[in-house]
């Protein structure tokens, strides 16, 4: 079992999930709102949300 993290940023009123794009193995990929650029880390507008999904599959 796994857990996964999903990523969304509400600065178009409803939440848009985000993707993580992998660049390099060893850094830690984040994800990033394609719109206004929010991510995590640099949230000024507080508009990232996130949700844990747990996947028993795994
Ligand atoms: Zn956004």
């Amino acid at each position: 079992m796994s857990q996964h993290r999903k990523w969304y940023c509400s600065c178009r009123g409803k939440p848009l999930e985000l993707s993580v794009v992998e660049i390099v193995e060893d850094e830690p990929a984040e994800p990033t709102c394609q719109r206004c650029g929010a991510s995590p880390s640099s949230d000024p507008r507080h508009t990232i949300t996130y949700k844990d999904e747990e996947n028993w599959e795994d």
